[in-house]
């Protein structure tokens, strides 16, 4: 499983005051209600597993305050889905790819080309019947 990358404390903070509401206070970032004191998550807004670039720093604008009730949860359950359809296709590519290798490699086996040169040495190569023509002198 690919490591998940957490954000700095500094992009943590800034996507909390982003959240924060002046009068209400914290605000789930998915949907707009007033958490209060309910719990709250920093999301990936991408699937962090999906990231091609892992070594680009997160930003505050890689991650969504959510509340856990509200948004979180079934995000999440997105979100493995999303990367369980990625993953599906990825190995349904390499699928692909692998039967393509073995027909390339398969087109020069060399015993093939031996066993096919192997008879025709064998083959006696002379002239069998020009010398039974010429010395066709029964008739
Ligand atoms: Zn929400």
């Amino acid at each position: 499983m690919a490591k998940r990358r957490e954000f700095s404390k500094a992009v943590y903070v800034q996507i909390v005051k982003r959240a924060m509401h002046p009068k209400h206070g914290i605000v789930c970032e998915g949907c707009g209600l007033v958490l209060g004191k309910k719990a709250w998550h920093v999301d990936h807004t991408i699937a962090d597993a999906l990231q091609i670039d892992k070594s680009r720093k997160l930003t505050a604008d890689d991650g969504k305050l959510l509340g856990v009730e509200c948004c979180h949860k079934p995000k999440t359950a997105e979100d493995v889905a999303v990367i369980a359809e990625a993953k599906r296709r990825e190995e349904k590519h390499l699928g692909i790819k692998r039967p393509k290798q073995s027909i390339k490699s398969a087109g020069f086996p060399k015993s093939e080309k031996a066993a096919r040169r192997s008879p025709k040495q064998d083959l006696p190569y002379r002239p069998l019947y020009r010398p039974a023509l010429n010395a066709g002198g029964e008739n």
